[in-house]
This record gives structure tokens, sequence and C-alpha cells, in this order.
């Protein structure tokens, strides 16, 4: 077949200029693909004559597709601060500049600097955090879940923890509180009804094979109406009557005073501390604002029994966490809450959100129609569910287009905003402030193109 004799020879093929600046290895294999497959084709008859530039131009699509970044920055103009879709709490910038020095050359992980022989990775964050919650010990695993599953695992195995039947929860990326806790081993002792539990149905729910008295974050649903449920000080008091653990899954922990009266439906880890609980393990990237962790605290002999468990090595964190987290907990101690993105967002004034409002629209306002709105959001993450915080936003408007259609140009340019009313608008409440010029310069590109 004359045909295939005109197939272009991979090493000759790569020698095109279009490929100048692109790896050799990798051009080569995707050009060989390319090519192996043309011969297929050739032979099945799909194809009658080779068209070189269009081969270029294929090996160069696929080249491209594979080697751009699939994680990328985006811009979160949906309000919602702690966004588990787009990357959840974020990394100080400080905190990650300091951190670089440490986990881009060896360090003390797991070394004891004045005994010099081996020390413990998880001391480094101890003596802060315990400062700064008064806990008497701390250990970190690799996100809440994790502690969830460990702290079961280590105490509940082939044993009863007991859980309201109102606290069942099922949070996003299914996490489900029965099936996480059926996989530990545990077993689950549900009491009460969904919108009703009585300290009498924990209390009654001890007996020789239980092992802890469990309580959860409802984080992403509230009972209202006719509802009653057990507060976490009871709780710990019947766990000691009964000679039993009380573990509470706080989900989002936060150990500070949240604005809007928050504190009053989520009570910060301080808060909850003051009942001298046994253990209480929360996220790392929640409201604390700090890296993915799960962060258990509570008594020493309890978070001596979970070190001692082998999962805990399946569970561990790495440098770079450690090193972020014990940063931002040092910020919580020395009050430089403004230093945690987090918290800087939730607790920016309004006035200040106006501000970058309107200076955006002024700078846009020769190209579209835009209108600022007092509207409101919400934190996000499983925090405070149902509550909604004041926020500022910018609606945005194209002559002839929908907001669905105004969204998806926004989101191929790694712009994430929501639709509200019918109108597309931006969030200033999660939108960092040295973003506003980048917004600026993509909304302007994205009406030009
Ligand atoms: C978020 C959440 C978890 C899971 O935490 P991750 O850090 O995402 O693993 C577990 N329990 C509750 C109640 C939560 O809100």
């Amino acid at each position: 077949m004359l045909l295939l004799k005109s197939i272009p020879k991979v090493d000759k093929f790569i020698q095109n200029k279009a490929f100048n600046k692109m790896s050799v290895k990798l051009i080569t294999k995707i050009a060989k693909q390319f090519i192996e497959k043309l011969r297929v084709d050739i032979l099945e008859n799909k194809v009658t004559s080779i068209d070189e530039e269009k081969l270029i131009k294929n090996v160069l699509t696929q080249y491209n597709t594979i080697t751009t970044p699939s994680l990328q920055k985006v811009i979160n103009a949906t309000g919602v601060i702690v966004h588990t879709n787009l990357g959840r709490s974020l990394i100080s910038p400080t905190s990650f500049d300091k951190v670089k020095n440490i986990v881009t050359s060896y360090n003390n992980l797991e070394y004891d600097l004045e005994k010099g022989k081996r020390g413990e990775r998880y001391s480094h964050i101890s003596k802060v955090i315990c400062e700064l919650i008064g806990c008497e010990d701390v250990l970190i695993v690799n996100n809440n879940a994790s502690a969830v599953f460990l702290v079961l695992n280590t105490f509940a195995k082939n044993k009863e923890a007991v859980v309201s039947r109102g606290e069942l929860v099922e949070i996003g990326g299914s996490f489900r509180v029965p099936d996480v806790m059926a996989s530990s081993g545990a077993i689950l002792k549900e009491i009460g009804t969904t919108n009703k539990t009585h300290l009498k149905d924990y209390k009654n729910a001890c007996n020789e094979n239980t092992a802890l008295l469990m309580k959860v974050h409802k984080s992403n649903y509230s009972i209202e109406g006719f509802t009653s449920e057990v507060s976490h000080e009871d709780i710990v008091k019947a766990a000691k009557e009964n000679d039993v653990i009380d573990y509470y899954d706080m989900g989002s922990g936060h150990m500070i005073d949240l604005p809007y009266n928050l504190n009053q439906h989520e009570p910060s880890v301080l808060d909850i501390m003051k009942c001298d609980p046994s253990l209480i393990s929360f996220s790392g990237d929640k409201l604390l604002g700090s890296i993915q962790a799960g962060i258990i605290i509570g008594k020493k002999k309890y978070i001596d029994e979970l070190k001692k468990n082998q999962l805990l090595r399946m569970l561990r964190v790495d440098k770079i966490t450690l090193a972020i987290l014990e940063d931002t907990v040092t910020s919580l101690l020395l009050g430089n809450n403004e230093d945690i993105p987090t918290l800087k967002m939730l607790f920016t004034p309004l006035v200040d959100l106006k501000q970058r409002a309107k200076t955006l629209q002024n700078s846009i306002k020769d190209i579209c129609q835009s209108e600022i709105l007092e509207t409101s959001t919400v934190i996000g993450g499983g925090t405070t569910p149902n509550k909604k915080i004041p926020t500022i936003a910018l609606s945005i408007k194209f002559t002839n287009c929908k907001a669905n259609t105004i969204e998806k140009l926004f989101r191929k340019h790694n712009i994430i905003g929501r639709i509200e009313n019918d109108k597309f608008i931006l969030d200033f409440r999660s939108i960092q402030e040295c973003e506003l010029s980048l917004l600026e310069k993509t909304i302007i590109k994205i009406i030009n193109d």
C-alpha cells in the first residue's frame, strides 16, 4: 500500500519546528500513539489520505491537555468562605512562606534536637495547641473523618457507641456517620428519635458493652419545631456517671468569638472544653482556617491509647501539615487572627466589602452594567447550618444574556460566582483583596472576547 509508505517516521516527525519547545520524551510518546493509530486506520480503510498538519495539531493538543495542570487557581466569588469544592480554607501565604524553608530542607520532624535521638512527630504541635485550648494532649491525623474513625476503632471496636438518631448525619463526599461507624468496627447504638433525644435515653443505653457516648455536630441541617437534644455538657456528665468515654465530633472547630452572634449556634472549642470532656475532634481546614487535618484533643490517657493504634500509621500527617497547622495555631494564640484568611474574610466589615464592589463597578462601568447588592451568604463547610451572614455582591449584566450564560462565561475564566434571583453575582465576602485587579482584568477580557 502506497499510503502506508508515506506515514511519517516518528524520529523525523518530531523534528518539526512546531514541537521546538516541547519535551522530546513526551512528544515522542504521543507522536508514536497517533502514528500507530494512523497506520491502523489506513489498514482498515478508515483513512484515505495523510494530513500531516492535522497530525501535528492533534499531537500538540494532546500534549497541552496532558501537561496543563488540572488543579488550578480559581477566584471564589460564591460568597461561601469555607467552600469544600473550592479547596476549603485558604492556607495563609505568610504561613506558606515560613514553612517552605522547613519542608524543603531536612528538619527535626522525628528527631529530638536536645537528646540527639529519635523524637516524636506529634510533639511539635502539642505544646502550642495545649496552651491555646487548655487540653491535656492532642493528636493530629489526616482529616476529621480519620479522627472519627480512629477514635471509634480504638475505643468502640465490637463495643457499643451511643448516638442520637437526630445526629446520624451524612455530610458532603459521602461521609455517613453510621457507615463510618460500621467500618470502624463500632456497634452503633441508636437512641431517641429524629426530633427528640433525652438525657435518659443516653443513660438507659449504657450497659457493660458500652464504650462511648458520642455527639455529632449537625453540620448541614438543623431540626426545628418540636425538638430537644441533649447538651454536650450533659452527655459528658452522663458518660462520667456510667464510666464510659464521651466523644464529640464537632465538625468545624473554631477558637474565637464568631461575628454576628454566631457563637450562640456554634460554640468555640474553648467553650466546649469548659465541661472537661474526654475527647473532641474537628477539622483543620474548616473554621479553624488552616490545612487539611483532623485534630483530636482531650485527656492524655485517651490520646495515649489512640497513639498505640496501628491505624495511626495509615492516617499520619506529613511535615507540611504539621508545620502549617503549628503556624496557624500560633497565630491564634498570639491573637493575630487577621493572619488567617478564613477569619479575615469572616470579619471583613461590610463597608470594606462595599468599597471593593464600588471600585470594581467603577472600573467596568463603560463596558457592562452592574449593580451593588446588599445580600447574605453562608459560611459553609458544615458550620452554622442555615445561618446567614451579611455580605455585598455585584450583579453583572450583559445585554441579551441570561444569568446562567454569564455564569458559564465567568466559570470558563476560573471565576466562580453564583446566581441569586435570576442575577449572576460576584460576592465579595470570599473574594480576596489581592485578587481584585485580576478580577477586573478578567472581566474586561471576557467582554472583549
Ligand atoms: C466536616 C465534618 C467531618 C469530616 O471532616 P473532614 O475534615 O472533612 O474529614 C466529620 N464530621 C462532621 C460533623 C463534619 O462536619
